[in-house]
Protein backbone atom coordinates (compact mmCIF):
# COMPACT_ATOMS: atom_id res chain seq x y z
CA UNK A 1 0.00 0.00 0.00
CA UNK A 2 1.76 3.15 -1.12
CA UNK A 3 0.75 6.52 -1.22
CA UNK A 4 1.89 9.86 -2.80
CA UNK A 5 1.55 12.31 -0.25
CA UNK A 6 1.85 16.17 -1.44
CA UNK A 7 2.31 18.48 1.04
CA UNK A 8 4.06 21.96 1.02
CA UNK A 9 3.52 22.68 4.72
CA UNK A 10 6.54 20.98 5.90
CA UNK A 11 5.45 20.67 10.01
CA UNK A 12 2.09 18.94 8.81
CA UNK A 13 4.04 16.81 6.17
CA UNK A 14 6.29 15.03 8.57
CA UNK A 15 3.57 14.60 10.50
CA UNK A 16 1.15 12.69 8.45
CA UNK A 17 3.96 10.82 7.01
CA UNK A 18 4.94 9.65 10.44
CA UNK A 19 1.42 8.84 11.23
CA UNK A 20 0.88 6.65 8.11
CA UNK A 21 3.71 4.99 8.41
CA UNK A 22 2.94 3.41 11.67
CA UNK A 23 -0.13 2.41 9.47
CA UNK A 24 1.89 0.09 7.59
CA UNK A 25 1.49 2.65 3.95
CA UNK A 26 4.51 3.34 2.39
CA UNK A 27 4.36 7.04 2.13
CA UNK A 28 6.51 9.20 -0.04
CA UNK A 29 6.20 12.63 0.55
CA UNK A 30 6.67 15.81 -2.05
CA UNK A 31 6.36 19.33 -1.63
CA UNK A 32 6.15 20.45 -5.29
CA UNK A 33 3.44 19.77 -7.55
CA UNK A 34 5.64 19.40 -10.31
CA UNK A 35 8.00 16.98 -8.51
CA UNK A 36 4.71 14.55 -7.41
CA UNK A 37 3.68 14.65 -11.16
CA UNK A 38 7.09 12.97 -12.10
CA UNK A 39 6.36 10.18 -9.63
CA UNK A 40 3.20 9.69 -10.70
CA UNK A 41 3.91 9.62 -14.44
CA UNK A 42 6.13 7.00 -13.14
CA UNK A 43 5.13 3.46 -14.28
CA UNK A 44 8.21 1.93 -11.65
CA UNK A 45 5.91 3.10 -8.92
CA UNK A 46 2.20 2.09 -8.09
CA UNK A 47 0.34 4.08 -5.93
CA UNK A 48 -2.67 2.58 -4.02
CA UNK A 49 -3.70 6.05 -2.80
CA UNK A 50 -2.98 10.05 -3.15
CA UNK A 51 -3.13 13.14 -0.70
CA UNK A 52 -3.21 15.79 -2.30
CA UNK A 53 -3.12 19.67 -0.75
CA UNK A 54 -4.96 22.34 -2.22
CA UNK A 55 -2.52 24.89 -2.65
CA UNK A 56 1.17 23.72 -4.10
CA UNK A 57 3.94 24.93 -5.74
CA UNK A 58 4.57 23.68 -9.49
CA UNK A 59 0.76 22.68 -9.77
CA UNK A 60 -2.23 22.94 -7.75
CA UNK A 61 -3.50 19.99 -5.58
CA UNK A 62 -6.58 20.76 -8.77
CA UNK A 63 -4.27 21.14 -11.15
CA UNK A 64 -2.93 16.66 -10.92
CA UNK A 65 -6.45 15.98 -9.81
CA UNK A 66 -7.39 16.72 -13.42
CA UNK A 67 -4.30 15.69 -15.09
CA UNK A 68 -4.83 12.33 -13.30
CA UNK A 69 -8.39 12.29 -14.42
CA UNK A 70 -7.96 13.49 -17.82
CA UNK A 71 -5.38 10.61 -18.92
CA UNK A 72 -8.35 7.91 -17.11
CA UNK A 73 -6.26 7.52 -14.13
CA UNK A 74 -8.69 6.66 -11.56
CA UNK A 75 -6.43 6.39 -8.47
CA UNK A 76 -8.02 7.39 -4.80
CA UNK A 77 -7.38 11.14 -4.00
CA UNK A 78 -7.86 12.65 -0.91
CA UNK A 79 -7.39 16.45 -0.98
CA UNK A 80 -6.27 18.34 1.82
CA UNK A 81 -7.32 22.08 2.40
CA UNK A 82 -7.66 24.83 4.10
CA UNK A 83 -10.62 25.91 2.01
CA UNK A 84 -13.30 25.01 3.52
CA UNK A 85 -16.48 26.91 1.87
CA UNK A 86 -19.03 25.02 -0.16
CA UNK A 87 -17.83 26.04 -3.58
CA UNK A 88 -14.40 25.02 -3.32
CA UNK A 89 -15.34 21.69 -2.12
CA UNK A 90 -17.49 21.35 -5.46
CA UNK A 91 -14.65 22.53 -7.68
CA UNK A 92 -12.51 19.75 -5.63
CA UNK A 93 -14.83 16.81 -6.24
CA UNK A 94 -15.53 17.60 -9.97
CA UNK A 95 -11.44 18.44 -10.46
CA UNK A 96 -11.55 14.59 -9.94
CA UNK A 97 -11.09 14.25 -5.69
CA UNK A 98 -12.96 11.27 -4.11
CA UNK A 99 -12.83 12.94 -0.73
CA UNK A 100 -12.13 16.34 0.92
CA UNK A 101 -10.60 16.92 4.03
CA UNK A 102 -10.10 20.52 5.72
CA UNK A 103 -7.51 21.55 7.85
CA UNK A 104 -7.28 21.54 10.57
CA UNK A 105 -7.95 17.71 10.41
CA UNK A 106 -7.19 15.14 13.40
CA UNK A 107 -5.23 12.30 12.09
CA UNK A 108 -7.58 9.90 13.13
CA UNK A 109 -9.78 11.14 10.62
CA UNK A 110 -7.55 11.36 7.60
CA UNK A 111 -6.65 7.37 8.60
CA UNK A 112 -10.41 6.44 8.59
CA UNK A 113 -11.37 8.67 4.99
CA UNK A 114 -8.01 6.59 3.89
CA UNK A 115 -9.33 3.15 5.01
CA UNK A 116 -12.78 4.24 3.43
CA UNK A 117 -11.33 5.14 -0.07
CA UNK A 118 -9.12 1.76 0.02
CA UNK A 119 -12.14 -0.38 0.41
CA UNK A 120 -13.86 1.72 -2.52
CA UNK A 121 -10.43 1.13 -4.58
CA UNK A 122 -9.91 -0.45 -7.79
CA UNK A 123 -6.18 -0.80 -6.94
CA UNK A 124 -6.75 -2.70 -4.31
CA UNK A 125 -9.15 -5.52 -5.25
CA UNK A 126 -9.27 -8.41 -3.84
CA UNK A 127 -8.94 -6.96 -0.33
CA UNK A 128 -7.08 -10.20 0.71
CA UNK A 129 -4.40 -11.72 -0.48
CA UNK A 130 -3.90 -15.58 -0.09
CA UNK A 131 -0.49 -17.08 -0.84
CA UNK A 132 -0.06 -20.94 0.85
CA UNK A 133 -0.88 -20.73 4.54
CA UNK A 134 -0.18 -16.81 4.64
CA UNK A 135 -3.36 -14.10 4.31
CA UNK A 136 -2.53 -10.81 4.05
CA UNK A 137 -5.32 -8.28 4.69
CA UNK A 138 -5.38 -5.02 3.21
CA UNK A 139 -8.29 -3.52 5.91
CA UNK A 140 -6.50 -4.74 8.79
CA UNK A 141 -3.11 -4.27 7.22
CA UNK A 142 -2.35 -7.72 9.10
CA UNK A 143 -0.97 -11.32 7.73
CA UNK A 144 -1.96 -13.99 9.38
CA UNK A 145 -1.27 -18.01 8.75
CA UNK A 146 -3.34 -21.04 9.39
CA UNK A 147 -1.75 -23.02 11.50
CA UNK A 148 -1.20 -26.72 11.37
CA UNK A 149 -4.46 -27.19 14.14
CA UNK A 150 -6.49 -24.91 11.68
CA UNK A 151 -6.69 -21.69 13.63
CA UNK A 152 -5.28 -18.52 12.06
CA UNK A 153 -2.70 -16.87 13.79
CA UNK A 154 -1.77 -13.18 13.43
CA UNK A 155 1.83 -12.89 12.67
CA UNK A 156 2.77 -9.30 13.98
CA UNK A 157 4.88 -7.68 12.02
CA UNK A 158 6.55 -4.26 11.70
CA UNK A 159 5.58 -1.38 8.79
CA UNK A 160 8.38 -3.04 6.94
CA UNK A 161 8.23 -5.96 7.49
CA UNK A 162 4.92 -6.13 6.46
CA UNK A 163 5.50 -3.73 3.42
CA UNK A 164 8.23 -6.47 1.89
CA UNK A 165 6.05 -9.36 3.00
CA UNK A 166 3.40 -7.84 0.96
CA UNK A 167 5.51 -6.99 -2.15
CA UNK A 168 6.67 -10.88 -2.08
CA UNK A 169 3.13 -12.59 -1.60
CA UNK A 170 2.26 -10.10 -5.22
CA UNK A 171 4.99 -11.77 -7.15
CA UNK A 172 5.38 -15.45 -5.29
CA UNK A 173 8.12 -17.37 -7.06
CA UNK A 174 9.17 -14.85 -8.37
CA UNK A 175 12.71 -14.10 -8.44
CA UNK A 176 13.23 -10.17 -7.04
CA UNK A 177 16.43 -8.33 -7.11
CA UNK A 178 17.47 -6.26 -4.54
CA UNK A 179 17.34 -3.07 -6.22
CA UNK A 180 13.99 -3.65 -7.20
CA UNK A 181 12.77 -4.21 -3.56
CA UNK A 182 13.87 -1.16 -2.40
CA UNK A 183 12.31 0.75 -5.36
CA UNK A 184 9.14 -0.82 -4.62
CA UNK A 185 9.43 -1.20 -0.82
CA UNK A 186 10.90 1.52 0.41
CA UNK A 187 10.38 5.34 0.22
CA UNK A 188 11.50 7.24 -3.23
CA UNK A 189 13.64 9.42 -0.49
CA UNK A 190 15.77 6.34 1.45
CA UNK A 191 19.26 5.94 0.49
CA UNK A 192 19.86 3.06 -2.23
CA UNK A 193 23.60 2.44 -1.39
CA UNK A 194 22.35 1.25 2.43
CA UNK A 195 22.29 -2.40 3.02
CA UNK A 196 18.43 -2.15 4.65
CA UNK A 197 17.22 -4.97 1.94
CA UNK A 198 19.69 -7.70 3.43
CA UNK A 199 18.74 -6.34 7.09
CA UNK A 200 14.79 -6.48 6.87
CA UNK A 201 14.85 -10.19 4.81
CA UNK A 202 17.07 -11.29 7.95
CA UNK A 203 14.37 -9.61 10.59
CA UNK A 204 11.58 -10.83 8.10
CA UNK A 205 12.25 -14.60 7.87
CA UNK A 206 13.21 -14.92 11.50
CA UNK A 207 9.74 -13.83 12.41
CA UNK A 208 8.01 -16.45 9.54
CA UNK A 209 10.43 -19.10 11.12
CA UNK A 210 9.15 -18.50 14.69
CA UNK A 211 5.61 -18.39 12.73
CA UNK A 212 5.99 -21.79 11.37
CA UNK A 213 8.21 -20.69 7.67
CA UNK A 214 11.15 -21.34 8.03
CA UNK A 215 11.57 -22.10 4.33
CA UNK A 216 9.27 -19.47 2.57
CA UNK A 217 12.11 -16.53 1.55
CA UNK A 218 14.85 -18.10 -0.37
CA UNK A 219 17.87 -16.33 -1.15
CA UNK A 220 19.13 -17.19 -4.93
CA UNK A 221 22.49 -16.15 -4.66
CA UNK A 222 23.47 -13.73 -7.15
CA UNK A 223 20.13 -13.05 -8.12
CA UNK A 224 17.71 -11.89 -5.48
CA UNK A 225 15.09 -13.16 -3.62
CA UNK A 226 12.23 -15.53 -4.25
CA UNK A 227 8.79 -16.47 -1.96
CA UNK A 228 8.65 -19.99 -2.51
CA UNK A 229 4.88 -21.89 -3.06
CA UNK A 230 4.91 -25.31 -2.14
CA UNK A 231 2.99 -27.45 -4.40
CA UNK A 232 0.83 -28.89 -1.75
CA UNK A 233 -0.40 -25.59 -0.67
CA UNK A 234 -1.91 -24.92 -4.06
CA1 LIG B 1 -0.30 24.25 0.68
Amino acid sequence: MRILLVEDEPNLGAVIQQSLSREKYIVDWVQDGLEAWDYLENPQIHYTLAILDWLLPGLSGIELCQRLRAQHNALPILMLTAKDRMEDKVIGLDAGADDYLVKPFVMAELRARLRALQRRSPQLRPQQLQVGNLRLDYGTATVSIQTAGGDRQVIPLTAKEFQLLEYFMQHPNQILKREQLMNQVWEIQADPTSNVVPAQMRLLRRKLAEYGCPQLLETVYGLGYRLNLPHVQK
